[in-house]
C-alpha cells in the first residue's frame, strides 16, 4: 500500500534518486522512493554500471579517506597521481567544446570529493579500479585518465548499498509503483499520480524530486530529438527510462534546456538484445578500440581510434559506428595487442572472428568487403611510425603518417597472428538533454522562475554534458545534484506546515 501523503516523493530509485532520498531524509522528514521496475529489475541505469565516480582528489589521502582498506603494499605498487578540480574542469570543458553549464560545471567538480565522503557516511565502499582504469609498467600500476574510483560490486553494489541506506534511515520504497503525472496548484506541486497494483492513485507531498532517468529507452523520441537512425540503436542500460520525469514536468512548464539531440553512446556488442541484461551489464561494450583498427562495412576505416585515451573518446565513437552503413563496426587486433583487451572481451556472449592469417580474418568479417578490408589493413600497417615506443598509460604518439583518417596514439602493426576481430553497433547510455535547474536543484519553468516543490537529479538534468563526456561524471553528477535537491526539498519540507 503506497501512503496517502508523504513530505517528500522521489521519482526513480537510482543513484541520483536514493542519493537525494538520502539527503532530505537528513531534515527528519517521511520519505518515499517510487520505482516504476520490479524490485529485481530496480536500480535504473545505475545498476548497470561499473560503478565508476569521477571524482577530485589531490593525493593518495584523499583516496585513503573514501578507501582506508588501501594497503600500503597497494600504494608503494601504484602510481595513483593526483585528479585536481583544474583537470576536472579542463576535461568537462574539452570534452563538452565548452557548452557545459558553468554553474553546474564548477558545482559538479568543486563538490565531487566531499559528496564522494558522505555517500562513504552513509556505508558505501569505494576500491581502485585497477583492472579497468591502470596498467602495469615495470611492475609498476598507473592510473590513465582521471578515473580512479569505483563502488564495491560494481552497479549492483552501490544500488543495494544505496537501497539498505535508505531503509536504515527509515525511506520507504515502493517497487512497480510508476509515477504518471503531477498535481499542483497556484502555490506549485501538490502531489503524484500513480500507477501501482492495477490502479490509480493519488499521493499528497510537499515536494517531488525526479530522478527517473533520460528517454533514451523510448525508441519515438529518439528518433524525434536524436534523429533519424536512433530507433535502430541498441540500449546498454534499463528499459524502464523512457522519459517520464521530463515529460511530467514538461507538462506543467518546465524548462527544457541541454543537448537535446545529443546522448552518450558507445561500441556495443552488434548482436546484443535491445535493451540491457543485468546478467551482463555493461560487458557488452567494447572500449579496448584504441589498440585497434576499426573497419567498417566497405572495409574502411572511419574514425581516429587512438584520438585521446577511451575515457575521452568512447561516449561519443557510439554515434560515429550508427552512422556507418549497416550501423556497424569491427575492431581488429593482433597478437601484440590482445593481453591490452579489458575483461568485457572474454565473455561468452561476445561477437568475435579469430584467425591465423590476414587473408582468413578479413573472409571472417560478416558483411564487409574483404578486399578492401585488406588493403586498408595494409596501408595502415605501412603507415604506422615504427619508430616511436609505444605506451598504453600515456598519449604516446605513436601514430600514422599519411593516412587520410590518422590514429594519433597507440598504433601497432597488424601483421602478427593470432588476429581477432569484434563487431560492434551503436549502444545508448543516456541523452543528454533533459530540465533546467538552478543551483538549489530547483526546476525552473519556461519563464525561468522556480517551480515550487520540484526538484530534480540525474540523467534528466540537462545542461551538463553536449556532444561527450568524460567517464564515470554520470554518477558522480547524480550524486552531487541528487544530495542538493534532497536537501533543499527536505529542508523545505521541513519548514512546511504539517
Ligand atoms: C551499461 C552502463 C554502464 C555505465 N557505467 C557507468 C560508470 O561506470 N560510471 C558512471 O558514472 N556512469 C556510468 N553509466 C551512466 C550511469 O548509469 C548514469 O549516468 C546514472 O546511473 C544515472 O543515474 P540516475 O539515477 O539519473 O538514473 P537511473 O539510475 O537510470 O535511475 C532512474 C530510475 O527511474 C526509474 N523510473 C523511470 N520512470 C519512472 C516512473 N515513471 N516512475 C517511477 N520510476 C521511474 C527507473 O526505473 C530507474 O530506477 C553507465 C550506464 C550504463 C547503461
Amino acid at each position: 500500500m503506497l501512503p496517502a501523503s508523504v513530505d517528500v516523493v522521489v521519482i526513480g530509485a537510482g543513484n541520483a534518486a536514493f542519493c537525494s532520498a538520502l539527503a532530505a531524509a537528513e531534515s527528519g522528514i517521511s520519505v518515499l522512493v517510487l520505482e516504476r521496475a520490479p524490485e529485481d529489475e530496480s536500480g535504473g541505469n545505475s545498476r548497470f554500471t561499473a560503478g565508476a565516480f569521477r571524482c577530485v582528489y589531490d593525493g593518495v589521502d584523499d583516496l585513503k579517506a573514501l578507501m582506508p582498506d588501501l594497503t600500503e603494499e597497494e600504494i608503494k605498487n601504484t602510481d595513483f597521481g593526483t585528479y585536481t578540480q583544474e583537470q576536472f574542469f579542463d576535461d568537462m570543458g574539452r570534452v563538452t567544446e565548452y557548452r557545459t553549464d558553468p554553474e553546474l560545471c564548477e558545482m559538479l567538480v568543486t563538490r565531487s570529493k566531499e559528496t564522494m565522503r558522505w555517500i562513504r557516511s552513509k556505508g558505501i565502499r569505494f576500491a581502485p579500479i585497477y583492472g579497468r582504469q591502470a596498467f602495469k609498467i615495470d611492475g609498476k600500476f598507473k592510473f590513465w585518465g582521471g578515473l580512479t574510483v569505483e563502488s564495491w560490486g560494481g552497479g549492483p553494489g552501490l544500488v543495494d548499498g544505496l537501497t539498505k541506506a535508505a531503509k536504515k534511515n527509515g525511506i520507504m520504497v515502493a517497487y512497480e509503483a510508476r509515477a504518471l503525472s503531477l498535481m499542483t496548484d497556484d502555490d506549485g506541486v501538490t502531489g503524484v499520480r500513480v500507477r501501482h497494483g492495477g490502479k490509480t492513485v493519488e499521493i499528497v507531498t510537499k515536494c517531488v524530486v525526479l530522478a527517473a532517468g533520460g528517454f533514451q529507452a523510448n525508441a519515438e523520441w529518439r528518433t524525434r530529438y536524436l534523429g533519424p537512425g536512433w530507433e535502430l540503436a541498441k540500449i546498454r542500460g534499463t528499459r524502464f527510462n523512457t522519459g517520464d520525469g521530463i515529460r511530467m514536468a514538461l507538462d506543467i512548464g518546465a524548462m527544457p534546456t541541454g543537448n537535446w539531440s545529443g546522448c552518450h553512446a558507445v561500441g556495443w556488442d552488434r548482436n546484443a538484445p535491445e535493451f540491457g541484461d543485468l546478467t551482463v551489464g555493461d560487458n557488452f561494450q567494447k572500449h579496448s578500440y584504441p589498440f585497434s583498427i576499426m573497419l567498417n562495412a566497405n572495409g574502411e576505416r572511419f574514425v581516429d581510434e587512438g584520438a585521446d585515451f577511451r575515457n575521452y573518446t568512447y561516449a561519443k565513437y557510439g554515434r560515429v559506428i550508427l552512422m556507418q552503413p549497416g550501423q556497424f563496426a569491427w575492431q581488429i587486433f593482433d597478437k601484440k595487442t590482445l593481453h591490452l583487451q579489458r575483461d568485457e572481451y572474454r565473455i561468452k556472449r561476445v561477437t568475435k572472428v579469430r584467425a591465423d592469417t590476414l587473408e582468413d580474418l578479413v573472409s571472417k568479417l560478416e558483411d564487409v568487403d574483404p578486399k578492401k578490408a585488406l588493403e586498408t589493413i595494409k596501408a595502415y600497417n605501412a603507415a604506422v611510425k615504427k619508430d616511436v615506443p609505444f605506451n598504453p598509460n600515456v598519449k604516446d604518439g605513436r601514430g600514422t603518417v599519411g593516412l587520410s583518417i590518422p590514429k594519433s596514439n597507440w598504433a601497432n602493426t597488424i601483421d602478427e597472428p593470432p588476429f581477432e576481430a569484434f563487431a560492434v553497433t551503436c549502444g545508448v547510455t543516456f541523452t543528454f538533454g533533459g530540465l533546467k535547474i538552478d543551483t538549489d536543484g530547483r526546476v525552473l519553468d519556461t519563464d525561468g522562475h522556480v517551480i515550487p516543490g520540484l526538484y530534480a537529479a540525474g540523467e534528466l538534468v540537462g545542461g551538463l554534458f553536449y556532444f561527450n563526456y568524460p567517464g564515470g561524471t554520470g554518477l558522480m553528477a547524480g550524486a552531487v545534484f541528487g544530495k542538493v535537491a534532497g536537501t533543499t526539498a527536505g529542508r523545505r519540507a521541513a519548514q512546511m506546515p504539517r
